[in-house]
């Protein structure tokens, strides 16, 4: 069988365990791809390339510069251009390409959920009188939280924001995930938190925030999803698994 030139655009904790399978298996030659949106991403078990492709015609010219036989986008759900690109590049280059992501959470009893379809919506959501709110979702969407001042904003990110600079009220928490319910419930109490913001990022790498939100009796605004790339998805690393052996067996 041939070994197979497989590009992994990662970023999340999916890419990360798939790239640690990997490693082990002499039949495929993997390449790790981040867009560098961390100043220090965390050390890689199989080769890397870091920054953007240049849209989706530079990642058709990379497709075939390399001779990648095939895609796992095993970005992040709100990834939504890279996933767009990727699928665009696929197509116009006919490399095999799956989606390997992690499944939405869904409200469990005892969730004060509101749900939201957009970061606009989420700042609306935290109403007009004052609280405090801690944002996870990311640096891209702070800049919005500006037009609500009335709020006290904790910001937990790996890398400080430039974007936190538009928030009055603002405490920066500088953490790297995954994070422990014990160290989540910490927070939301000496931080004397009202209500959490994240998106619907799904996974469990992140959950124990939402769980302990459920176990304080606190709000969260959740954001949802943007439609999911229209391409085969798969959620477990074993089916991720059996699908690259398949393709290392086509001709
Ligand atoms: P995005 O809006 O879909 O992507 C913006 C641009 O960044 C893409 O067009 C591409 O540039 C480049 N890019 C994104 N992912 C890349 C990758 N894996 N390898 C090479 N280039 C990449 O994505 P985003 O929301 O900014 O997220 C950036 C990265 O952070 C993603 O890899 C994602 O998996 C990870 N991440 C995102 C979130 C989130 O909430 N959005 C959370 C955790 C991790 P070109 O067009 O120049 O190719």
């Amino acid at each position: 069988m041939k070994r197979l030139n497989l590009l992994i655009l990662g970023g999340t904790s999916e890419a990360s365990a798939l790239a640690r399978r990997l490693a082990r298996e002499p039949g495929v030659a993997p390449i790790l791809s981040l867009a560098g949106a961390t100043d220090n991403p965390a050390p890689s078990p199989v080769p890397r390339r870091i920054g953007g492709f240049g849209g989706a015609g530079g990642l058709a010219a990379y497709l075939r510069d390399k001779r990648i036989d095939a895609i796992v986008d095993a970005t992040h759900p709100f990834a939504e251009r890279m996933s767009a690109n990727a699928l665009a590049a696929a197509r116009a280059t006919a490399t095999p390409l799956v989606v390997f992501t992690r499944p939405p959470w869904k409200p469990q009893e005892g969730d004060r959920w509101i749900e939201v379809q957009s970061f606009d919506e989420a700042v609306d959501a935290l109403g007009a009188r004052r609280r405090t709110a801690l944002l996870t979702q990311g640096r891209l969407q702070l800049a919005a939280f500006a037009r609500a001042p009335q709020h006290r904003y904790v910001v937990r990110a790996i890398d400080r924001p430039p974007e936190i600079d538009a928030l009055p009220d603002c405490k920066l928490i500088l953490a790297r995930g995954p994070f422990a319910l014990v160290d989540e419930l910490a927070l939301m109490r000496n931080e004397r938190i009202d209500v959490l913001v994240t998106k619907n990022s799904g996974g469990a790498a992140t959950y124990p925030k939402i769980e302990a939100a459920r176990a304080l009796g606190l709000g969260v605004v959740v954001v949802q999803r943007p439609k999911p790339p229209k391409a085969q998805t798969l959620h477990a690393l074993d089916d991720v698994m059996a699908w690259i052996e398949a393709h290392r067996a086509t001709p």
